[in-house]
């Protein structure tokens, strides 16, 4: 696809993956919301999660970042398994303080923008660095007028966020997340919330993470950005993934019913 910005050709995926999900199940209750997901994100990829409402998209993007726990199947990031160690062939529950230090590695972005209210686009910035990573003000300062720059609002960073668009906080609240050096982004459902007109300036930012080689796993109904960003689309149904592979592959030429039927719904 010609306005694809193909850097599938950069990743490299005879390595280990930065995300290995294997048979991942979760229930609330005795409602089985994830029945098995098998998933792989490589290291500087854009992975795009498609399904319909209440497949399971926002719960497995909160098991990757322990907002919720397993109740089966594993997850490693980086090569270590989040949420439990492994000894002797028995999984172990991990210590508190070693769930913090796994979920700093991991920004994540959501649907609300969360900033903090009662600081501003700067400080929003900042405070995780100064409280979290313990950086100096200096260092932090400077970072955050990186960050502000890269998503295009250094002229904002004195304002609350109540004095923001909706596209602008999301903006910070990207920054925000990428000032904590993540190796990997979790979005969800980062545009769904905004006016139309300002959906365009929160994907282009994503974009030019993605460019850049940020790994990247996104749930979000916007058909153009999987089309033009993603590296692998996940459609899921019923809290299974029911294909995968790249955009031309299940976007354009779908294999199961149920995919076809989803994208005939939301183009
Ligand atoms: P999607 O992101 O694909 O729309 P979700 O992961 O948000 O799907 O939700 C999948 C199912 O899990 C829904 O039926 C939802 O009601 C249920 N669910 C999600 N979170 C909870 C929770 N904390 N407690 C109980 N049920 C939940």
């Amino acid at each position: 696809m010609s306005d694809h910005i193909d850097h599938v050709d950069h990743i490299d995926r005879s390595g280990e993956p930065l995300v290995r999900a294997v048979n991942v199940h979760k229930s609330f209750g005795s409602n089985e919301v994830l029945k098995g997901v098998d998933l792989d994100v490589y290291p500087g990829e854009a992975v795009v999660l498609l399904g319909p409402s209440g497949s399971g998209k926002t719960t497995f993007l909160r098991l990757i970042n322990q907002m919720e726990t397993l109740t089966g199947g594993r997850i490693w990031v980086n090569g270590e398994l989040i949420g439990y160690e492994e000894r002797d062939g028995r999984l172990y529950q991990r210590k508190d303080s070693d769930i913090a230090r796994q979920r700093s590695h991991i920004g994540m972005v959501f649907q609300r923008f969360n900033l903090f209210p009662h600081k501003t686009a700067f400080e929003n910035i900042t405070e995780g660095q100064l409280v979290v990573t313990k950086k100096s003000k200096k260092a932090a300062a400077e970072r955050a007028w990186d960050l502000l720059g890269q998503v295009g609002l250094t002229d904002k960073a004195d304002a609350y966020p109540s004095q923001l668009s909706g596209g602008q906080q999301q903006r910070i609240a990207i920054a925000r997340a990428l000032a904590m050096d993540p190796e990997l982004m979790l979005f969800d459902e980062p545009t769904s919330a905004l006016d139309p007109e300002l959906v365009g300036e929160v994907l282009q930012v994503m974009k030019t993470l993605a460019g850049e080689g940020v790994t990247m796993i996104v749930v979000t109904h916007e058909m153009g950005f999987a089309r033009e960003v993603a590296d692998r689309v996940y459609f899921m149904d019923g809290g299974v993934v029911v294909e995968s592979g790249s955009p031309e592959d299940v976007l354009v030429n779908p294999q199961a019913d149920r995919t076809r039927a989803f994208l005939s719904r939301v183009r």
